[in-house]
């Protein structure tokens, strides 16, 4: 038995790892899009690494494109195999998948401008939406705790990784040839605890390998005691006082919807001063329609509170905005208001455009609620940079910027100790650490060395273990 990784190793995206029984059936475990400008990115997705009609199985871990978003190419460079997945998972998969066909063609059409220029031949896009038609027909859902068989060898369940809606734990069994079973655990991505609308990341069953994510490998989330309290400031501060805009960028998977449920719960607590939200992304509104659909897949908590409110992601001052003209209008209007739009680290998206016409204006203020890479429009609103460049632009940041940091869909890494806990550290052999940066992985290392782990890897590229 075999384990291959072949992405999300030097980085956090890329996701995927390959792993080969002794009769060398071959299961990909997610197949991810490296996230990133320039060639060298393009290159990494365009070059798989392996072949892809040597792959039997996919099994994905959860949508995020970092772990989906290279599903199209597999399957338009020869993959013919099924791609299993959680039933929450497959129409968040099939949104964001469409909209990655969209961003490629988009790059694709900038790329070749330059390219045209210096004379080149044009490349054609990393897949089209043609071509996510024919991967979601790949696609099997496999409800969380069912054992599925793949064949005789393999078969695995899924339990829930709360870390987005339908993200889960991957836990295979493995027959040796001698028939003794191997259990090898995928984690994905793991959840924080005590989220606002996931149930906490689950026990799984115990594993004699263990491939888990380091994203915060060596960080802890900023305490927040009162998430809710401190938004409702910030409005006040903003909407009352200065009778200004809030603007929120906020990714349109997760982070838009619990924004919305706070706001929610301030309204039916009548909190809420008068003035409208707008959530101006397509996409964000899509999401919200399929959380909608999947609320049973929420915390106890959420379950209670659709006992008095159905609809948590809706109140009579919320309007959803999915036409580019109504969403172009907001820019006229001088009420104060909330506009909550995608994207999060605000390179991309409606939020540019609301970000350009209310960012110099003091009466406004923007609310960071995640992470920004620094070289981001949001990583240099985030570090206070008091100009910045928009559409090629430069505007003076006179809003005020804030910032929650209490939001995060990721475990941090007294969150990732607890969530293996419910391991036997007498039985993990290995616990291969993926999907952190370098600094995460070295860090967590030594913390579950220091647990009493025996043996902690931190994989390289193309690196191949034998699983005994
Ligand atoms: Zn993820």
């Amino acid at each position: 038995m075999k384990v291959k990784f072949l992405g999300a190793t030097e980085t956090v995206t890329g996701s995927k790892h390959l792993i080969t029984t002794p009769s060398g059936f071959n299961i990909l475990l997610d197949c991810g899009l490296y996230q990133g400008v320039g060639q060298q990115t393009d290159s990494l997705n365009r070059h798989l690494g392996f072949d892809p009609a040597t792959i039997d199985a996919v099994i994905l871990s959860h949508a995020h494109i970092d772990h989906s978003g290279n599903l199209p190419l597999l399957i338009k460079q020869g993959f013919i195999g099924s791609i299993y997945c959680t039933p929450s998972t497959l129409p968040v998969v099939e949104v964001l998948l469409y909209d990655s066909a969209n961003i490629q063609q988009n790059d694709i059409e900038h790329i070749n401008k330059i390219r045209e220029a210096k004379k080149l031949e044009p490349l054609k896009p990393l897949y089209t939406k043609k071509d996510v038609d024919k991967c979601l027909k790949h696609i099997k859902t496999i409800p969380y705790h069912h054992s599925f068989f793949l064949n005789n060898e393999v078969s695995f369940n899924f339990t829930d990784a709360g870390h987005i809606l339908g993200s889960a734990v991957v836990n295979l069994n493995l027959k040796n040839e001698d028939d003794t079973i191997i259990n090898l655990t995928f984690t994905g991505d793991v959840g924080k605890y005590n989220d606002l609308l996931l149930k906490d990341p689950e026990c799984f069953p115990l594993a004699d390998y263990i491939i888990c994510e380091s994203t915060y490998g060596d960080k802890l989330h900023e305490p927040e005691n009162d998430a809710e309290e401190h938004l409702l400031e910030i409005i006040n501060y903003t909407c009352v006082e200065k009778q200004g805009k809030l603007i929120i960028p906020a990714f349109s998977l997760g982070r838009t919807q619990e924004i919305v449920f706070i706001l929610d719960k301030l309204k039916n607590k009548n909190l809420l001063p008068n003035i409208k939200v707008y959530v101006d992304s397509p996409m964000s509104s899509s999401i919200t329609d399929i959380m909608r659909e999947h609320v049973k897949c929420f915390n106890e908590k959420l379950q209670e509170y659709i006992e008095t409110d159905s609809d948590p992601f809706g109140f009579n001052s919320l309007i959803y905005v999915r036409e580019k003209i109504d969403s172009v209008k907001l820019n006229e209007s001088k009420e104060p208001c909330i506009i909550i739009s995608a994207s999060g680290m605000m390179d991309a998206g409606r939020i540019k455009h609301h970000l350009a016409h209310n960012i110099s204006n003091e009466k406004n203020t923007i609310l960071v609620v995640g992470y920004c890479t620094p070289n981001s429009l949001g990583g240099d609103i985030r570090s206070g940079k008091k100009t910045v460049r928009i559409y090629g632009d430069y505007y003076n940041v006179n809003a005020d910027v804030k910032i929650i940091d209490s939001y995060s869909a990721h475990a941090d890494y007294k969150e990732l100790i607890k969530f293996l806990s419910c391991q036997d550290k007498n039985k993990v052999k290995k616990i291969f650490l993926v999907h952190g940066e370098n600094t995460s992985k070295t860090t967590f290392k030594e913390k579950l060395l220091a647990e009493g782990y025996a043996d902690v890897i931190i994989p390289n590229k193309g690196e191949l273990f034998v699983l005994h």
